[in-house]
């Protein structure tokens, strides 16, 4: 072809065309290098008969600069990039970027030079470069990643290398991965799980596209059945993701998939230095990188012969991206799967009602594990009454899961406290004036972390010192933190028993796999009595000498007028459950909440899942919310309050009449400013057979409004702040 049409890596652009110079080959798919003004963007070759664009004359099409060395992107792909875009209602371009690795990997070359501390100490040590040898440590990586890492500038790791207490080294970004051995150490199947994974291994080796629901209970071996499945494409030699809802789970996965095939697989996150990232990808496009286990942003990757996705924890709402593209990375994990025609398999022990309802209509095919492993038992849940049972004042353990804490110490056994609050306190306010610490950007308390001595804003990062004296009155000594957080729950059972070792486990606390992984390490050798955690340590976990669980405010995540807040609380509550008695002792979990008799902890004490689900999902039908209606949020924000009102009015009064479709709103949004942006909210409630992408599209299509304002639409969304 002579001329090519094009979409560039920038979302502002709509497809453009260009010329092909004599001796390029180019096809759909080829990722090229175009020129456009004075800069040179990055662009993929698209088939022009499926994205019109305005016709321009051969003449003045400028000719493109390169086609880079990297295979094509696949017509699945391409195709599945379309139904993103078209479904989230975002620009091509930006899904596009979602499958490109950054351009370093485009080009040819085979090794970078990334920098590691000698161990030499140079003669003049600066508290600077002090920091920085301290904080790198094994580190290796460009000057860039380890200036980040250690918090200084890249002028200081320059004077290190100079000083010769910091080196160069070549290292190769082609080297191959190792390959996984798919007969290397399986296990011996029970029979219910036999059945499964045999077909699992059917449909892999049959292709074609097939979803599958796998409904285990935790500790069934869902992942050893869906190992098998990797095996099988292993044996067929096609490549394999597995999508993991959480970096933080990636470690034991790599330890445990390394037990079971040889190897580790290859790990795809946003933990990855540049050069590991190049070589992942390249490996990706290859074919080489056989098994890939990443977070959410490995399903677009340029997979070169997939033959089976799986989506491990698959109810989990960390699939949902909230920002960028608002995927949900479940739904389109399934549709890559039929693009791709291949087998994609759920996995979770308390499927989303979403999930369960395509299984219901026979669209995923249902398989199920309703026992443990190896005859362990399912723990036995309790509910506390806080009102009978109230901790002592200042306190927020229940005497009665005191008790319980001590005989678990005493038998040498493991306990894990759940409460999903990071920090000491929710709040912090002054016992003088009343005073509340708010974020000066956002509609957010300022969590206390008393660990690292300051007060944070969960929602845009900004941090302070705790001040002395109340800012509003001057008293000094006046704060008090309001409500408990982990920390504050690790202090009360540090004085409750001093002897015995604590974890806390949060995102600040396990920020990389690497955390993750000595955290694992000490919990597998017995180095840690108790574990107080957020929804951290809910999901994926399996510590056999882990007994006791206690959940410290089952009803935190009920409040809130949340679609999904009863289906999340029961989720989270049986996920934390299932840590509990996975080896050969029985576990035992105890649920602190001030109304035992809410539908969510009557069925977690009862064990009847089904009720439960049986319950919401008739509730949700009758009011036609997903997944028997659709929802889309259109969020409108700006820095001026004024304009994001004006524009979200706009938005409002264009809202087109259509049959069974209705639009609430605008109103403030729950988070009523968000990184110093005011924010409104519409919601449009539409029936299951609309296309309400389209209406939006039409809708939003024919407006304008100021650059300063922000239009965001969420299809599908999860979260209502
Ligand atoms: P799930 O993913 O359903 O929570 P896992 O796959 O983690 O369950 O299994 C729980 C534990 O039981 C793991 O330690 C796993 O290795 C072990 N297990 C499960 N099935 C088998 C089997 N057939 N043979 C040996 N060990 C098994
Ligand atoms: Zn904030």
């Amino acid at each position: 072809m002579s001329r090519a049409r094009i979409i560039l890596l920038n979302a502002a652009l709509g497809p453009l065309d260009y010329r092909v110079p004599h001796g390029m080959a180019v096809a759909p798919g080829s990722i090229v290098l175009a020129p456009l003004g004075p800069r040179q963007l990055t662009g993929v070759v698209w088939e022009p008969e499926r994205l019109p664009a305005e016709e321009v004359g051969d003449n003045r099409l400028r000719p493109l600069l390169q086609v880079h060395d990297a295979p094509p992107l696949g017509a699945a792909l391409r195709r599945l990039i379309e139904w993103t875009a078209d479904y989230y209602l975002a620009p091509l371009a930006s899904v596009l970027r979602m499958a490109l690795p950054s351009s370093s990997a485009l080009d040819g070359a085979r090794t970078v030079t990334e920098y590691r501390a000698t161990g030499l100490v140079p003669d003049r040590l600066t508290p600077q470069r002090a920091q920085a040898l301290e904080r790198i440590g094994e580190r290796q990586g460009l000057v860039r990643e380890l200036a980040l890492a250690a918090d200084v500038s890249d002028g200081v790791i320059r004077g290190l290398v100079k000083a010769g207490a910091i080196e160069a080294v070549e290292v190769s970004v082609d080297d191959p991965f190792p390959a996984p051995d798919p007969e290397h150490d399986p296990p011996a199947l029970e029979p219910a799980q036999a059945g499964a994974a045999e077909l699992f291994v059917g449909a892999v080796r049959g292709g074609g596209f097939a979803p599958f629901l796998l409904d285990g209970v935790t500790g069934s071996g869902k992942t050893e059945v869906y190992f098998e499945a990797i095996a099988e494409a292993l044996r067929q030699g096609r490549q394999t993701l597995v999508l993991l809802p959480e970096i933080a789970l990636t470690e034991p996965f790599l330890k445990r998939f390394a037990a079971r095939f040889g190897c580790e697989p290859v790990a795809w996150h946003s933990g990855l230095r540049q050069s590991q990232r190049r070589r992942a990808w390249r490996a990706i496009a290859s074919g080489d990188a056989r098994v890939v286990v990443g977070a959410r942003s490995a399903l677009f990757l340029p997979y070169r012969a997939l033959g089976l996705i799986v989506v491990d924890e698959a109810h989990e709402v960390s699939f949902k991206q909230e920002d960028g593209v608002q995927y949900h990375a479940r739904d389109v994990a399934v549709m890559r799967g039929k693009f791709e025609a291949v087998p994609v398999i759920l996995a979770s022990a308390t499927p989303a009602i979403e999930s369960r309802q395509m299984a219901e209509i026979g669209v995923y095919r249902e398989v199920k594990l309703p026992d443990r492993f190896g005859g362990a038992r399912l723990p036995d849940i309790a509910a506390i009454d806080l009102l009978q049972d109230p901790p002592p004042r200042g306190r927020w353990l229940a005497p009665t899961l005191v008790k319980e804490l001590e005989d678990n110490l005493a038998r040498g056994e493991q306990s894990l406290l759940f409460l999903n609050r990071r920090g000491y306190a929710p709040l912090t306010l002054c016992r003088h004036c009343g005073h509340r610490f708010q974020c000066p950007n956002c509609t957010a308390w300022m969590v206390e972390h008393r660990l690292v001595h300051r007060l944070a804003c969960h929602h845009c990062g900004h941090v302070m010192p705790p001040p002395r004296a109340c800012p509003e009155c001057g008293e000094e000594d006046s704060l008090v933190p309001c409500g408990p957080g982990v920390e504050r729950i690790a202090d009360e059972v540090r004085a409750l028993f001093p002897e015995a070792r604590t974890a806390i486990v949060t995102s600040d606390t396990i920020w990389s796999p690497a955390k993750a992984a000595e955290f694992v390490g000490r919990m597998e050798a017995g180095e840690i009595d108790i574990v107080i955690g957020t929804q951290l340590v809910t999901k994926g976990y399996h510590f056999p000498h882990l007994t006791l669980v206690g959940v410290v405010d089952a009803d935190l995540g009920l409040s809130g007028g949340d679609l999904r807040a009863a289906e999340r609380s029961f989720q989270q509550i049986s996920q934390v459950s299932g840590r509990a008695g996975r080896g050969g002792k029985p576990g035992r979990v105890l649920v602190q909440t001030h109304d035992p008799s809410a539908r969510v902890i009557a069925a977690l004490v009862s064990g009847d899942a089904e009720g439960f689900y049986e319950a919401e999902t008739d509730a949700r039908r009758e009011a036609a919310m997903p997944p028997f209606g659709r929802l889309a949020a259109i969020i409108v924000s700006s820095e001026d309050l004024e304009e994001a009102t004006a524009a979200a009015r706009a938005i409002g009064r264009a809202a087109p009449e259509v049959e069974n479709m209705a639009v609430f709103g605008p109103a403030p949004a729950p988070l009523a400013m968000l990184r110093g942006r005011h924010r409104l909210r519409l919601l449009v409630h539409a029936a299951r057979s609309l296309d309400v992408q389209d209406v939006i599209r039409d809708w939003l299509g024919t407006l304008e409004w100021p650059r300063s304002v922000r239009v965001a639409v969420d299809v599908d969304p999860y979260s209502f702040l």
